[in-house]
């Protein structure tokens, strides 16, 4: 502001300073002509008048302007001489730096003719006198300057810094009172001056508005979209999770309860195999949506995973109301569904933990939310294992037995690298001829601190780890190597029956691998039998079917271990390119006694025969067992009655032992032509 009215005040002193001083200069110019004229009439006058020959004069002629006087006549004589003539010479006197002293000649006319007059006038008063104006204008075009860099400031601080602060207080206290927010738009008429600047800062302001307003709004969404399931809509992991500190908080500050439950859907991989994933996912929506309108609104539900919701019942006044609310949480979700013409029907399997009845209240706060979750799981899994459509309590025990399954799954992963596993054969004999036909290759594990565990207890466990792809490899291959060793040793027609696993079928390595191994023992494919249960078969029978088409164009065997358990489809069975069926030791075992076992053993001979596939009767356990299976036209009996599984060294034992002997080729061939007799004839 100061700067600007400095240079307003120094502009006018300029433009005043230009116009005042040709004005001075002009005046003084003026002054002296006119004083010039003055003297000139003076003398003119005075000369008149005078004598011319003594020219002496009344009146003085001297004063302050004219100081010096020379007369001459016609030829140059000089007449008068008077005051400062400066030797009447105008340059002398310029050379004499008497500045101020001008000389001006005139002709002037007297009584006796005309004359010339040399005057010399003092024009310093005249100097002076201009000068003093100049001086007069200046500090008079000073006073203007400074009026004017006043009155410039002053409408500076008037018509443009005033309403400019004014403008940005009502912006700052726009501000302010946001509370971090947009500014709210200002006041227009308060800035009245400015008030298109102000209706153009309105406009800006508008702007941020607006996309202030989109960001809130893509803020708003981005956060709802992480903290929730885009299914569903039901809070994600993430926000249940904080939901769940929270209650877990609220449950000790308060003393009060609250349970959990883990609600899974039940065969959900089958419902998205075969409807689709849209009817898989539609189902999950409207399971969560249910879920959450049966609820109360301070319940929490959420969803985990694919087909996983947890819930989250707060206030709970009896830990026993937690079944009543799981046995409607499975009524509600069992309800059918309709969705594009199909009638869908859901059943879930629930896991509850209490809260603090199932968790160490002792340990810290953070972990009892982890904890209570992880109790609900396993009593999930409790109710999975116990065979779905179904809830489970958490209980203690589930825990041990859940953490005993993880030490099993733990020391599996150990047990094939220390080489903890063994292959035991059993011994399979030709019911007809008692000759041995071979045997069943068992894996057998020496835990080192558990000492044996049962494959039954294993297996499963090796298959849901994946552990039983290698495990299977080495097992196939271990038989392999033996059988061939004890063919070598004159047991040339002894086969071996190895089984492999529903994941082994799957995995899409199979034929590969088995081809391998028999190249890699030298065994022939065809004293390979490959068992697979009849459950796993009934898994996924299209792609087992195709699998074992390949698996038979190999040469090898095949066989359906547990035949009569797993609900064979006998349209299928008859696309099965199997060659022998085992029936399973259950219907034997009681085979003497119970006239429904006999029945099934019947049938199953009758289907091999219709098939023309051998059946091997399993867990034969004694002679009456033995005999019944021969007088049925079975071909082949396992069993303890014959041999306990052994292991590689004991089974060669036994071979050198067995009274009958082993097959021989002939045998073999004796034994197909039996066969084939006995199905003709039905004898
Ligand atoms: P499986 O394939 O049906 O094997 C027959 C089972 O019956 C064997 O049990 C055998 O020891 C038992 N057994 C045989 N004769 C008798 C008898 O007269 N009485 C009684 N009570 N039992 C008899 P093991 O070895 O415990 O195997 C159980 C199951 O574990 C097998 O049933 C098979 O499904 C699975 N398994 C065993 N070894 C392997 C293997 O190497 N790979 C795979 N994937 N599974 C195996
Ligand atoms: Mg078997
Ligand atoms: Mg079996």
């Amino acid at each position: 502001m100061l700067v600007f009215s400095s240079i307003v005040a120094l502009s006018v002193l300029f433009v005043q300073v230009l116009l005042f001083v040709p004005a001075a200069i002009t005046q003084y110019q003026g002054s002296v002509q006119s004083m010039y004229a003055t003297e000139q009439a003076k003398l003119s006058q005075a000369l008149s008048i005078t004598n011319n020959e003594s020219l002496e004069f009344s009146a003085p002629l001297l004063n302050d302007a004219l100081v010096g006087l020379v007369v001459l006549d016609s030829d140059q004589q000089l007449l008068l001489e008077m005051g400062e003539t400066l030797g009447y010479e105008l340059n002398a006197a310029e050379q004499q730096g008497s500045e101020s002293i001008k000389s001006l000649k005139m002709e002037l006319q007297t009584s006796t003719g005309s004359v010339t007059a040399l005057g010399f006038f003092d024009t310093s008063r005249l100097w002076v006198a201009s000068k003093s104006f100049v001086i007069f204008l200046m500090l008079v075009s000073l006073l203007v300057s400074v009026v004017a860099g006043l009155c410039s400031g002053w409408a500076t601080i008037r018509y443009f810094i005033s309403p400019v602060d004014s403008l940005t207080s009502s912006l700052r206290g726009s501000r302010e009172s946001s509370e971090g927010q947009t500014p709210e738009p200002i006041d227009v008429d308060a800035n009245e001056d400015l008030k298109l600047i102000a209706e153009e800062f309105n406009a800006l302001i508008e702007e941020q508005r607006k996309s202030s307003r989109q960001v809130k709004v893509k803020q708003q969404y981005l956060e709802f979209a992480a903290h929730h399931d885009p299914l569903t809509h039901l809070p994600n992991r993430l926000m249940f999770e904080n939901a769940l500190n929270a209650t877990v908080e609220d449950a000790i500050s308060r003393n009060v309860q609250f349970a959990v439950f883990l609600v899974d859907l039940d065969n959900f991989k089958f419902f998205n195999d075969q409807y689709g994933h849209l009817v898989g996912d539609k189902m999950v929506a409207e399971v969560g949506n249910r879920l959450r309108t049966m609820m109360r609104d301070v319940d929490v539900v959420a969803r985990l995973d694919g087909d996983e919701f947890v819930v989250i019942q707060k206030d709970v006044q009896d830990p026993s109301s937690a079944e009543e609310v799981a046995k409607r949480i499975m009524t509600v979700a069992a309800s059918p569904y309709e969705y594009r013409g199909f009638t869908l029907k859901a059943a879930v399997s629930v896991g509850i933990s209490n809260f603090p009845t199932d968790v160490h209240v002792s340990q810290d706060e953070k972990m009892l939310g982890e904890e209570i979750v992880n109790n609900a799981a396993v009593a999930l899994q409790e109710a999975k294992s116990n065979g779905k459509n179904q809830y489970q309590l958490f209980t203690e025990k589930m825990r041990s037995k859940l953490t005993a399954r993880i030490r099993l799954e733990q020391d599996l992963k150990l047990a094939l690298q220390d080489k903890q596993f063994e292959v035991f054969y059993q011994p399979k004999i030709n019911i007809h001829t008692r000759q041995c036909t071979g045997s069943e290759a068992l894996v057998r594990w020496r835990h080192p601190v558990n000492g044996f565990v049962s494959p039954e207890a294993f297996v499963p466990v090796a298959e849901e780890t994946g552990i039983i792809i290698e495990l299977g490899e080495w097992i196939l291959q271990t038989a392999c190597n033996r059988t061939y060793e004890l063919q070598q040793k004159g047991y040339e027609n002894l086969n071996v029956a190895v089984n492999i696993s529903a994941v082994q079928f799957t995995d899409g390595n199979l034929l590969p691998m088995v081809a391998r191994t028999l190249e890699e023992s030298n065994l022939k494919a065809g004293s390979l039998e490959l068992e697979i249960t009849e459950s796993a078969v009934m898994h996924d029978p299209e792609e087992v079917i195709s699998s074992l088409h390949e698996l038979s164009k190999f040469g090898m065997r095949l066989a359906i271990d547990d035949f009569g358990t797993g609900y064979s489809s006998l349209a299928y069975l008859k696309r099965f390119p199997v060659n022998t069926l085992k029936i399973d030791r259950a219907f034997i075992t009681d085979i003497s006694s119970d006239n429904d076992d006999v029945a099934i053993v019947e049938a199953v001979l009758g289907l091999g025969k219709h098939f023309n596939m051998k059946v091997v009767a399993e867990g034969v356990e004694d002679e009456e067992q033995l005999n019944f299976l021969k007088s049925q036209g079975c071909d082949i009996a396992q069993g303890y009655f014959i041999s306990k599984p052994l292991n590689s060294e004991q089974y060669l034992a036994w071979l050198e032992r067995w009274p009958y002997g082993v097959q021989t080729s002939d045998s073999q061939a004796e034994s197909q032509s039996l066969d084939e007799d006995i199905r003709k004839t039905g004898t």
